[in-house]
């Protein structure tokens, strides 16, 4: 599989990357893993708008699903003409949640352009099997497992440090994980923050417990300087460790 970071940008877009979305390719197909804030635009790049199999929501916060509504946008009015219902999977209410973003539309007409689907735990895309397993987020929120061609993936979406998390990346070959906090900023409120995000240090060590050889980081909040995030999570982890940044390519 290649994995192309098109977005890293935590919470928010960033001035040099778009919030969160990651391309996942193998064999002529592709996933779109969120489409946060601005990553619409990046994500042209890397792919074709017309050749994407699927978008998966992690979760429907906006800073991984605000380009759903730009994507409406560019596959309604597409030239060519209206393309096909496009697989738009989500947690329990995606459908409501991106007509209600985009406001200008029904749910029966933004069906004619997404095939909204709620996550099931596992199913078959093209050449991928997904799996999913909730997470720890102040609402609900999803991990993703992605597995073709003997490799695997687990993208963390959203979430404080948590077994289920260690349980779907178990013997994965990469993870995607979240570092969107910083031990001393949530030094005084530790329980809070655990219940959200994960710091750096945690996500290294959720990492280790896993057994993954790769790490990428990201969900990397603008305030928050690289060199911390990379000087926090590495002692937690011996294997190959990986900040994300908008455009970084990884054959896993
Ligand atoms: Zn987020
Ligand atoms: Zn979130």
């Amino acid at each position: 599989m290649k994995l192309t970071i098109v977005g890293c940008s935590g919470s928010f877009p960033g001035p040099d990357s778009p919030a969160s979305c990651y391309l996942v390719e193998h064999d002529g197909h592709r996933l779109v893993l969120d489409l946060g804030n601005g990553a619409l635009g990046v994500l042209q790049v890397y792919a074709d708008l017309r050749a994407i199999d699927a978008v998966l929501l992690s979760h429907l916060h906006l800073d991984h699903v605000a380009d759903v509504g730009s994507l409406y946008v560019a596959r309604k009015y597409h030239p060519e003409g209206p393309l096909p219902a496009l697989p738009v999977i989500g947690p329990r209410g995606v459908a409501d949640r991106i007509v209600t973003m985009y406001s200008d539309s029904s749910t029966a007409a933004m069906a004619e352009i997404f095939d909204f689907r709620e996550h099931t735990a596992e199913q078959q895309i093209g050449p991928f099997t997904v799996t999913v397993s909730r997470m720890r987020h102040p609402v609900t929120a999803y991990a993703t497992r992605v597995e073709a061609g003997g490799r695997s993936l687990v993208f963390s979406g959203d979430t404080g440090p948590t077994d289920a998390l260690i349980d779907i990346t178990r013997g994965a070959d990469l993870a995607l994980f979240e570092a969107s906090f910083l031990t001393e900023e949530v030094a005084h409120v530790v329980d809070e923050a655990a219940d959200i995000h994960m710091t750096a240090a945690q996500a290294a060590a959720q990492a280790t417990l896993a057994g993954v050889g790769q790490l990428v980081l990201t969900h990397l909040v603008p305030w928050n300087p690289v060199s911390d995030i990379e000087a926090e999570a590495r002692p937690h982890f011996d294997g190959s460790l990986v900040i994300a940044r908008s455009g970084l390519v990884i054959d896993v």
